[in-house]
C-alpha cells in the first residue's frame, strides 16, 4: 500500500472534503486521525466505520481549530504526523460594512491561523524523518475573489501565501507543501445553501445549481470529495516529490476564465 506506515492528520474531517480526503488516505494505507471541534459518539463511530471499510488504523481526536493551543495539542495527541491536511474551514457572507467582527476573527482563525499552528507543531517531526507532506485546502477563492466574502477570500489567499513560505522553509528536507484549490464541491455546507437560493432567486433546484452555483465553473459540474481525496493521495506520492509551493486547482476551469 502506497502510504503504509505513514500517519495523516486531517483537520475538520467529520464532514465534506476533509472526510473524503481522510477516506482516500486510509484507502491508500495511511493511519488517519480525523478531527472536529465536537466530541460526539457519531464522531468516534465515523472513525470506526472508515477503519472497518479500509483496514486502516483510524482515530478521532477532538480539537477546536479556532484555538491555537488546541491546534498544537491535536498534533501532539496524534503523536506527530507524516501527512498534515489543513482542511477545517467556515464561511460567512456579508458586505464589508456589515461584516460581523466576530465572524471575521473566526474565519481568519479557523481557515488560516490553524494551518500555521498545526504546521508549527508538525514540521520538526517531518524534518527529523526526512519525509513529510503538508496539504492546505485553500479554494478557488485563494486565487480569485467574489463580493461579500471578504474574510474567506482574505484567509484563503493567506493560506496560499503560507503554503509558499512553508515550501521554501521545507525545501531540501524531503517535505513538500502545496495547496489544493477546490471550486464548488457538493458538501453538506453547500447543500444547505440550495433551499435559500431557490427562494431568493425563485428558481427550482436544478436551475439554482446550474445558473447560480455553477455559473463560474465552466465544466458545469460540481467537483467531488473523492477527487479532492485523490489529489491529496497524488500529492503524497513519489511522483509529486518535486511539486512544492504551488496550488492545484480542482475547479472545473473556474480560475481559467
Ligand atoms: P464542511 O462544512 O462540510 O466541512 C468543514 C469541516 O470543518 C467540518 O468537518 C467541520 O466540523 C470542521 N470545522 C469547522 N469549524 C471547526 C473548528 N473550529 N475546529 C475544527 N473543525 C472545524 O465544508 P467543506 O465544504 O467540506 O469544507 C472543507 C474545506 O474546503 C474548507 O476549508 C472550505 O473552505 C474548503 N472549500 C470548500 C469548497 C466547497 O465548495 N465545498 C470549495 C472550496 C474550498
Amino acid at each position: 500500500m502506497q502510504l503504509a506506515g505513514k500517519r495523516a492528520v486531517v483537520t475538520g474531517s467529520n464532514s465534506g472534503i476533509g472526510l473524503g480526503i481522510a477516506r482516500e488516505l486510509a484507502r491508500a494505507g495511511a493511519d488517519v486521525v480525523i478531527n472536529s471541534f465536537t466530541d460526539s459518539p457519531d464522531d468516534h463511530k465515523l472513525a470506526e466505520d472508515i477503519a472497518s471499510q479500509t483496514g486502516a488504523n483510524v482515530r478521532y481526536i477532538q480539537a477546536d481549530m479556532s484555538k491555537p493551543e488546541e491546534c498544537r495539542a491535536l498534533i501532539e495527541k496524534a503523536g506527530g504526523c507524516d501527512i498534515l491536511v489543513n482542511n477545517a474551514g467556515i464561511q460567512h457572507v456579508a458586505r464589508i460594512e456589515e461584516f460581523p467582527v466576530e465572524k471575521w476573527n473566526a474565519i481568519v482563525a479557523i481557515n488560516l491561523s490553524s494551518a500555521f499552528h498545526t504546521s508549527a507543531a508538525a514540521l520538526a517531526g517531518m524534518y527529523e524523518k526526512g519525509w513529510g507532506r503538508v496539504i492546505n485546502i485553500a479554494s478557488a477563492h485563494g486565487l480569485t475573489a467574489s463580493p461579500y466574502k471578504s474574510a474567506y477570500v482574505a484567509a484563503k489567499h493567506g493560506v496560499v501565501g503560507l503554503t509558499k513560505v512553508t515550501a521554501l522553509e521545507a525545501a531540501g528536507k524531503g517535505v513538500t507543501c502545496n495547496a489544493i484549490c477546490p471550486g464548488y464541491v457538493l458538501t453538506p455546507i453547500v447543500e444547505k445553501q440550495i433551499p435559500d437560493q431557490m427562494k431568493t432567486h425563485n428558481m427550482d433546484r436544478d436551475t439554482v445549481i446550474k445558473e447560480v452555483m455553477l455559473s463560474r465553473q465552466p465544466s458545469g459540474e460540481f467537483a467531488t470529495v473523492e477527487q479532492m481525496g485523490g489529489t491529496a493521495v497524488f500529492l503524497c506520492s513519489d511522483a509529486a516529490a518535486q511539486i512544492t509551493g504551488t496550488t492545484i486547482s480542482v475547479d472545473g476551469g473556474w480560475t481559467a476564465l
